[in-house]
């Protein structure tokens, strides 16, 4: 035999195993067979081990059977045993002559002569044993010692991740290890501490009544608890702050509220269910109904439904009190969970949690509103976590690359400490940057705004020091609400907006729906090709009653102050004739019924359709400040879905067709003294950033966590400099621009 073809062969084989269905415990069957019959052994056996340090016999070609998981080998008892503990290979041509030999009856392995035992084993941690025997006294050549190996090596993989071996042993001994799963970061931020399993859903067991009135009663009971409950905790002070995360726990708290929950939850008990079989019947259907309705709206509703049921079950079972409970939590608690709804985090004591780990879960869920606003590190989609932990292991979540590490050595926690610390000083180094002006060594004064759309990212105006808000993405209101939001309901929100931004300049973007922005509320057509279909001002001009409303809510919102509206795809300079006309007549229609009007009113177009780069003389002359939408204008220039993986980063906005584009714009803006700014998600990155600076950019608009990197880099910087060297790359139409900014960066010491 030679090593080569007989490991593809068992590799192949391996690999077909993994894909057919089955259990672990079947997989294992196979495994041991197909390692049998391509190494040409009588037997095949795998031994595990259990958490007591035994050695269980868990599948076998070619023993007996019967000895399957009631063969147990102590702790270095055997040869099996002895390569165990010793983590060692033996090969032995007369395994009963060895002094260590233990005979099992039961096995039925009398009649085998030579054996060959090697560790299956994971970051030098052993799992098991796997094992060859054959009736003839031989030694195991090389190729064959080899070719075991590895197979023990992958077999070693199939167990830690679950996929072999089945519920039990093979998933405790996985539990023992560390690993990492990858996931979605949710709630930005690192947290190290320990893993609490957020509490399994109660089981139902009786489930017809003994005494109805009596279930009647304790449903009564239990709906009441529930909703004096959800008060208490929705008014805690963590919770006090407006913000996004009040629209979510008022739909929660209005679900809990619903009439009709409530009467088929006791028309179910009427019919003879016990009150808990009445909210898992009532559930069961609620979701199927929910099912249906196959968007995230739904999906998360579904959430709350599950949240909201499960809670009033774990009443009616007597396990939920108070809000104000001692907290029997450890106090850096890593909350582990399959799913979660919003009001269950809030169950938690905030001051003692670090992170969250969901199963589920997406940066948009109620969940992870939720812990964006108390500020909880948060990954979803971490598929298998809650198999792969026990309460009290050590975790980190690593909320900025979406890795949670389970049970990490003391070097991946002393890393990940110097990192916290690490992004400490950089918070601090940033914090300590607040109140300088982006300056450029030569003396430039760049502008820098954050991207916001919420209300809880207006704090980061004040604590990152921007000048104001450069692009407010209105549409996430809408978004989040259940229905269209009334006039009064934005007249409040944007007002919000302004208090909070304190004085500084706020630009309010029209609604931006349609492409892939749903709102389930509203009838919208399905498209080919929605990024290019009817979205943004294109459904805002054909459907006037939707941008009038907004128009209106904003034009009172910023009574007395000054208004600046953004107006997002426009496609050709005359939209904005149309635009404004609209405008100037909503202002008439409040000034006509006694409101008092804006000091001024500013109408911006945003550039992202790559038509308006050949009539920006007509476009300026219609806008009182344009803002350069970057992720829409690079995909529709470079014909690439931005949210294509295969193609969405294939090309560089650093390379010279968009840059040219960019300078095109510059110079436009400045003839027609117009201001520009840039708002996607170029102006956060500070290489890009410092790109635009070279082609005369001096407004910047990003998400608040760039301000601090984008600053540092602009004091680093000579503005002359890089824009002369910017002119010669692209006169050049250089290669590879991004590197040579790069390296311009190093030789001139600019922190990027
Ligand atoms: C853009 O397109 O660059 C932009 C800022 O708008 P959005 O990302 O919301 O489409
Ligand atoms: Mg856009």
């Amino acid at each position: 035999m030679t090593s080569e073809p007989a490991l593809r062969v068992i590799m192949r084989r391996l690999r077909e195993i993994m894909s057919e269905p089955g259990d672990g415990q079947a997989r294992l069957d196979k495994i041991v067979k197909q390692i049998a019959g391509v190494m040409v052994a009588e037997v095949c056996s795998i031994y595990l081990k259990r958490q007591d340090g035994s050695l269980e016999l868990f599948a076998t070609e070619g023993l007996k059977i019967s000895a399957v998981h009631n063969t147990r080998m102590n702790r270095g008892e055997g040869l099996v045993g002895r390569s165990a503990e010793l983590n060692i290979t033996i090969n032995e041509p007369e395994a009963s002559s060895h002094p260590a030999f233990s005979y099992r009856p039961e096995t039925g392995e009398d009649i085998y002569h030579s054996l060959l035992a090697v560790p299956v084993q994971r970051s030098g941690q052993v799992l098991g044993v796997l094992v060859v025997q054959n009736r003839t006294p031989k030694e195991y050549s090389d190729e064959d010692v080899e070719v075991l190996q590895a197979t023990a090596m992958v077999v070693a993989e199939h167990i830690v991740s679950g996929a072999v071996a089945g519920a039990g042993t093979a998933i405790e001994l996985s539990k023992s290890m560390s690993s990492v799963i990858d996931g979605e970061a949710i709630s930005d931020g690192i947290a190290l501490g320990h893993v609490v399993l957020h509490e399994p859903r109660i089981v139902v067991e009786r489930l017809m009544a003994e005494d109805t009135d009596e279930d009647m009663e304790r449903l009564g009971t239990a709906i009441a608890a529930l909703r004096t409950h959800l008060d208490e905790m929705f008014d805690h002070e963590h919770l006090s702050a407006a913000g996004e995360h009040h629209d979510v726990l008022e739909a929660y708290r209005m679900f809990a509220h619903d009439k009709g929950w409530e009467r088929r939850l006791r028309e179910s008990v009427n019919g003879g269910l016990t009150a808990e079989a009445a909210v898992e019947r009532v559930q069961n259907s609620t979701r199927a109904r929910m099912l249906r309705q196959n968007d995230a709206y739904w999906r998360e509703r579904q959430r709350d439904l599950d949240d909201l049921s499960d809670r009033l079950l774990r009443i009616l079972a007597g396990r939920i009190t108070s809000a104000d409970e001692p907290s029997s939590l450890p106090s850096d608690a890593i909350l582990v969970a399959r799913t979660m709804g919003p009001a269950e985090l809030l169950d938690y004591d905030r001051k003692r949690l670090r992170g969250l780990v969901v199963e589920d879960g997406s940066a948009q869920s109620h969940v992870a509103i939720v812990a964006k606003a108390l500020g909880i590190a948060a990954v979803g989609q971490a598929r298998g976590v809650v198999e792969r932990v026990s309460a009290g292991d050590a975790a980190i979540v690593d909320a900025i690359t979406g890795e949670v590490h389970l049970r990490p050595s003391s070097d991946v926690i002393s890393a990940y400490s110097d990192k916290v610390r690490f992004l400490a000083r950089r918070q601090r180094q940033y914090r300590a940057l607040r109140d300088v002006p982006a300056l450029t060594t030569d003396g430039e004064r760049v502008s820098l705004h954050i991207n916001a759309g919420l209300l809880v990212d207006m704090p980061h105006l004040k604590q990152s020091g921007a000048d104001g808000v450069g692009l407010y993405r209105t549409e996430l209101l809408f978004m989040l609400s259940n229905t269209l939001p009334k006039l009064e309901r934005q007249v409040e929100s944007y007002r919000a907006v302004v208090a909070r931004a304190d004085g500084k300049p706020v630009i309010f973007r029209t609604l931006d729906i349609g492409g892939d922005k749903i709102l389930h509320y509203l009838r919208q057509p399905a498209e080919e090709n929605p990024a290019m279909g009817w979205r943004a001002v294109r459904m805002g001009l054909d459907r006037p009653a939707l941008l009038r409303t907004q128009i209106r809510a904003l034009l009172r919102a910023a009574a007395g102050a000054e208004l600046r509206v953004m107006i997002p795809m426009v496609s050709e300079a005359v939209e904005m004739d149309a635009v404004r006309a609209l405008v100037d007549k909503e202002r008439g229609i409040l000034l006509a019924k006694g409101y008092e009007s804006p000091k001024r009113v500013q109408l911006g177009a945003m550039i992202e359709v790559p038509g308006l780069l050949f009539e920006l003389d007509a476009l300026m002359k219609r806008s009182d400040f344009v803002s350069v939408g970057s992720n829409d204008l690079m995909q529709f220039l470079f014909a690439a879905d931005r949210t294509n993986a295969r193609v969405g980063s294939r090309y560089d906005p650093l390379s010279p067709a968009p840059l040219r584009a960019l300078k095109a714009l510059v110079k436009a803006a400045k003839k027609h003294n117009v201001p520009l700014t840039l708002c996607g998600e170029m102006a956060g990155r500070p290489i890009e950033a410092l790109a635009l600076i070279g082609l005369g950019f001096r407004s910047l608009s990003m998400s608040p966590a760039s301000i601090g990197p984008v600053k540092t880099m602009i004091l680093s910087t000579h503005a002359g400099r890089v824009s002369a060297h910017l002119e010669t790359l692209l006169r050049k139409s250089a290669p590879n621009i991004r590197e040579s900014l790069n390296n311009f960066a190093k030789s001139e010491s600019i922190e990027v």
